[in-house]
């Protein structure tokens, strides 16, 4: 488990002030590479006013300390990035999306697939998700057969 500082050095490092909503939050997305949507962070974050919620997830976004993904559930997730990541291409990495439990997660040391683009199209983000059975629910639906 981190301590406090960690995590207050998390958010100095991205020019963000700590106060203790934004700790609190911070605390609850760091999951390793499990990533969280609004809806879950409201839910177990019930003392934070909603507005706080969602306030607090934009200026993270903007400020590159998390990052968003869009799973295909209809319901953006977020994750907290790794220090030296500063949300370029350079630092898109593969997402899984669980079908059975909903659960995406970051795979950080998968990178994406790199393609060549027809002429005049720029690259400016990759929103790469595999999908299928995490290992804990692969493991389950194995039991049952
Ligand atoms: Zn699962
Ligand atoms: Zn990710």
């Amino acid at each position: 488990m981190h301590d406090g500082d960690f995590f207050v050095h998390k958010l100095e490092h991205r020019s963000i002030k700590p106060t203790s909503s934004r700790l609190l939050i911070l605390r609850e997305m760091y999951r390793g590479d499990e990533a969280i949507s609004m809806p879950e962070l409201e839910r177990i974050l019930p003392t934070v006013d909603k507005s706080t919620i969602s306030r607090t997830l934009a200026l993270f976004l903007l400020h590159k300390l998390v990052h968003a993904i869009d799973d295909g559930s209809g319901v953006l997730k977020y994750n907290v990035c790794d220090d030296d990541c500063d949300c370029s291409v350079d630092f898109e990495h593969t997402h899984f999306y669980c079908e059975n439990c909903n659960r995406t997660f970051c795979l950080k040391h998968i990178a994406v697939p790199v393609v060549s683009l027809p002429d005049g199209f720029s690259l400016k983000s990759i929103n790469y998700v595999l999908k299928g059975l995490c290992p804990e629910c692969a493991e389950k639906l194995s039991y049952k057969k």
